[in-house]
């Protein structure tokens, strides 16, 4: 049965591209000799919600996916000849891309969540950051499905970012802009408040709190809905740790209420630089 949005999409034209960051690690992968899927089949473009391998998914975070954009990719296992000849395991793989997320990689800071087999190929575990990380068990087995943020289908910042070559030792500098992170306001369990961006966390005095919030509010910071995770009407993500939502750092000369900078450069240092074909 195809469902309205399905229709809907059919009528206005069938158009779809795929979020940047997973363009290009698509691209890098299948040149490594992976095959990787992204819009979905007829099962996908019609479930009820539609998620992320739709032009028209429902399940986007932390806003609505942008109409037209597909924000997964599938990876699958490599053959039995591939592996012989050295192309790394989906555990490989996997453990590679989980790593850099959970290590606040600024290049692979797109990605929403992934599902794959730390063990095997037959099961799955779910491990996301909505910011912050969780895993749960998935029945999503047998290859690597990776899901991208839905306010950075256009960023470049992970035009770099080279799991296999990271596997392989060879990591290439990464030069990243941070001005394309969404930062957001997180609380700790003591109540203090922070403005993050997964890389710093800035403390903000209990005086400017108001503020803060109604500056993301204008500015439209990362928020959720109310509920287990955000507080302050969507607009505060609770249960703030350093390791999980970026390192303390404390301006010099804080200004209440002020407008949070995060432009700069991260450099995050390496050996050599290789170009897959
Ligand atoms: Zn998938």
């Amino acid at each position: 049965m195809t469902s309205p949005q399905h229709a809907q999409w059919i009528r206005s034209g069938r158009q779809w591209q795929l979020a940047r960051p997973l363009l290009v690690l698509r691209d890098r992968l299948r040149g490594y000799g992976y095959t990787v899927y992204d819009l979905g089949d007829t099962g996908h473009l019609d479930r009820i919600p539609p998620e992320d391998h739709t032009p028209y998914s429902e399940t986007g975070w932390p806003g609505a996916t942008p109409y037209g954009w597909v924000t997964a990719i599938d990876v699958m296992p490599p053959s039995s000849t591939q592996l012989r000849t050295g192309l790394p395991s989906l555990q490989s793989l996997g453990g590679q891309l989980f790593a850099d997320r959970q290590a606040g990689v600024p290049a692979a800071r797109w990605l929403k969540y992934m599902n794959w087999g730390p063990a095997d190929d037959r099961h799955a575990v779910h491990d996301r950051w909505e910011p912050g990380h969780q895993r749960s068990m998935s029945d999503d087995a047998g290859h690597i499905h990776l899901s991208c943020r839905s306010d950075v289908t256009s960023a470049k910042y992970g035009d770099a970012y080279d799991p296999i070559a990271r596997l392989r030792g060879l990591d290439n500098p990464v030069i990243i802009t941070v001005e394309d992170s969404m930062p957001f306001v997180a609380k700790s369990n003591t109540g203090q408040y922070y403005v993050c961006d997964l890389i710093t966390s800035r403390p903000v005095p209990p005086e400017a709190v108001k503020d803060v919030l109604y500056l993301a509010k204008q500015l439209n910071y990362g928020h959720g809905s109310e509920g287990g995770e955000w507080t302050d009407g969507g607009w505060t993500r609770v249960g703030w740790t350093e390791a999980a939502f970026g390192t303390v750092r404390v301006l010099d000369t804080p200004t209440p209420g002020a407008t949070p900078t995060f432009s700069g450069e991260v450099t995050v240092s390496g050996t050599l630089t290789v170009q897959p074909h």
